[in-house]
C-alpha cells in the first residue's frame, strides 16, 4: 500500500509568491500530533519545513504568523529592514 501524499503551500506575505512542498499524510499526521518537524520530515530542507510549520501553526495555532519565503527573509536579514 502506497502512502498518500499532500502538497502544502504557503504564500509569502511580502512578495506574494506561493511556495509548496510535498509530504506524505503519515508525515503530516506525525507532525500535527506533536513530533518535531525535523523528525517528521527528515529528508526535507529547512526551508521546506518552514512551509510545513507555517501550515501547522495556521491550522492549530496558537500564534499563526505570516509566512516569509527564504528570499525575503534573507533580504530582510541582510539589509536590516523592519518586517
Ligand atoms: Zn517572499
Amino acid at each position: 500500500m502506497g502512502d498518500t501524499t499532500a502538497t502544502i503551500t504557503a504564500t509569502c506575505h511580502r512578495c506574494n509568491t506561493a511556495h509548496s512542498t510535498t509530504v506524505t499524510i503519515t508525515q503530516l499526521e506525525q507532525h500535527w500530533r506533536g513530533h518535531l518537524a525535523q523528525h517528521a520530515y527528515p529528508s526535507h530542507t529547512v526551508n521546506q519545513r518552514e512551509i510545513l510549520i507555517h501550515e501547522r501553526n495556521r491550522r492549530f495555532g496558537p500564534h499563526p504568523a505570516p509566512y516569509t519565503c527564504p528570499t525575503c527573509f534573507n533580504r530582510t536579514f541582510n539589509q536590516g529592514e523592519q518586517p
